[in-house]
C-alpha cells in the first residue's frame, strides 16, 4: 500500500455516519472480500484487511476522535495500526459484528494459520533497588518458582486435529455454507499431545521447579517501572513458547538523598560559624562522598548544584544533577561562655541583617537553580 486510503472512503460512509451505518458498511465489505469466498485472491485479501482496519478505528470512539483530528498520522505509536492488522485480530473482531452466525464468534477462515505453539504464562517478580544500584545498573540473581519442561516427556501428533491445532466444521449460514475453524480443544492449538511422561510431569508436560535467574537491570530505572525479559517466564504447554519474566522495580529510600526523576536533593546542615567564615563540607552522593566548598557569608537556603552527580537517564546519555540545599544550623543549647562571646557580637554592625535583592527573592533563586 503506497498511499493509505481514508478510512471513511474505505468503508464508503460519510464522516457523519453513525455506529450502525459503520457496522453495516463493514459487514457488507467483510462478506464480499472474505478470504474463504476469494481463495488465492491477494487483492481481495488486501481489501479485506483494509476494511477491517478502517472498522477497527471508526468503531472505537476514542480512536475515531483521534483519527478525525490527526488522520493516519494520529494512529501511529498508539499500539496503532501502522503495520495493518493480522488475520487473527480481524477474526477475533468478528464476534461483535456477526454475532453467533459463525458459531459463537470463534475464529473462522484462519486456515493459513496452521498449528500454533501454546504460550506459557508470564512470571512476575519485584526487585528492590538502592539508589546506588539505580545509579550504576546492577545484575541481580533471583530465585523463582516456575513451570519448566519436564525432562523425559515425549510428544505425538494430536489425534483430534491431526497435528494442525485446529478443527474445521462446515456450517450453513445466511450467506451459504461457510467453513468454520476453531482451536482444537484437545491440544489447545499446539497440535501435539503427550506420548509418554515421567510421573512428575503434569498433563501439559510441565513441572514446577525453583530456578535462579540472573537479571540485568539498566542504570536509571525508577520505582514502578516494569522490565520484561523475553522467554524467562513459565514454559509453554506441550513444549510451546515460554512466557516472559516481568520485573517490577521498587526503590528503597536513601537515608540522605531524595530522588526527583534523574535529579537528587540533599539537605546540608552547616555550622553557623562555617557559614560565616567559609569551610569545606562532605556531601554524600550515589558514588561516594565528595567535598564541596561553602563560601564565606553563605546564607541559609542557598542551593548548590553539583552537575552530573545525579542519576543517569534510563534511555539516553548523561546524568542528572545533585542539588545541595544549605541550611545554617542555629545552636539550640549554648554555654555561659558561648553566650558571652555572642552577646559581644550582637551589636556589631556586620551582624545586622541587610539582605540584598537576591537573598530576598526566593523565586528567582528557584529559577536560577533550574537553568
Ligand atoms: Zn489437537
Amino acid at each position: 500500500m503506497s498511499q493509505k486510503r481514508d478510512y471513511y472512503e474505505v468503508l464508503g460512509v460519510s464522516k457523519n455516519a453513525d455506529e450502525s451505518e459503520i457496522k453495516k458498511a463493514y459487514r457488507k465489505l467483510a462478506l464480499k472480500y472474505h478470504p474463504d469466498k476469494n481463495p488465492d485472491d491477494a487483492s481481495a485479501e488486501e481489501k479485506f484487511k483494509e476494511a477491517a482496519e478502517a472498522y477497527e478505528v471508526l468503531s472505537n470512539s476514542e480512536k475515531k476522535a483521534q483519527y478525525d483530528r490527526f488522520g493516519h498520522a494520529g494512529m501511529g505509536g498508539q499500539g496503532g495500526f501502522g503495520g495493518g492488522m493480522n488475520m487473527d485480530d480481524i477474526f477475533s473482531q468478528f464476534g461483535d459484528i456477526f454475532g453467533n452466525a459463525f458459531g459463537g464468534g470463534g475464529s473462522f477462515g484462519g486456515s493459513r494459520g496452521g498449528s500454533r505453539a501454546a504460550r506459557g504464562t508470564n512470571l512476575r517478580v519485584k526487585i528492590k533497588l538502592t539508589l546506588e544500584e539505580v545509579a550504576d545498573g546492577v545484575k541481580k540473581k533471583i530465585k523463582v518458582n516456575k513451570l519448566v519442561n519436564a525432562p523425559g516427556v515425549t510428544f505425538k501428533n494430536c489425534q483430534t486435529c491431526n497435528g494442525s491445532g485446529r478443527i474445521t466444521r462446515v456450517q450453513q449460514t445466511f450467506i451459504g455454507a461457510m467453513q468454520t475453524q476453531s482451536t482444537c480443544p484437545t491440544c489447545q492449538g499446539a497440535g501435539k499431545m503427550i506420548d509418554t511422561k515421567p510421573g512428575d510431569a503434569d498433563a501439559q508436560g510441565l513441572k514446577r521447579q525453583e530456578e535462579v535467574i540472573e537479571i540485568e537491570i539498566p542504570a536509571g530505572v525508577e520505582e514502578g517501572m516494569q522490565l520484561s525479559v523475553t522467554g524467562k517466564g513459565n514454559a509453554g504447554p506441550f513444549n510451546g513458547v515460554p512466557g516472559d519474566l516481568i520485573v517490577l522495580i521498587e526503590e528503597t529510600e536513601h537515608p540522605d538523598l531524595k530522588r526527583d526523576g534523574e535529579n537528587l536533593h540533599y539537605e546540608a546542615f552547616v555550622n553557623f560559624v562555617d557559614a560565616v567564615i567559609g569551610e569545606s563540607i562532605e556531601i554524600p552522593t550515589v558514588s561516594g562522598k565528595v567535598k564541596i566548598k561553602v563560601d564565606p557569608g553563605t546564607q541559609s537556603g542557598k542551593v548548590l548544584r553539583l552537575k552530573g552527580k545525579g542519576l543517569p537517564h534510563v534511555q539516553r546519555y548523561g546524568n542528572g544533577d545533585l542539588f545541595v540545599h544549605i541550611n545554617v544550623w542555629t545552636p539550640q543549647k549554648i554555654s555561659k561562655e558561648e553566650r558571652e562571646i555572642l552577646e559581644k557580637l550582637r551589636d556589631s554592625e556586620n551582624f545586622k541583617p541587610h539582605p540584598d535583592k537576591n537573598d530576598r527573592n526566593f523565586f528567582s533563586r528557584m529559577k536560577d537553580m533550574f537553568n
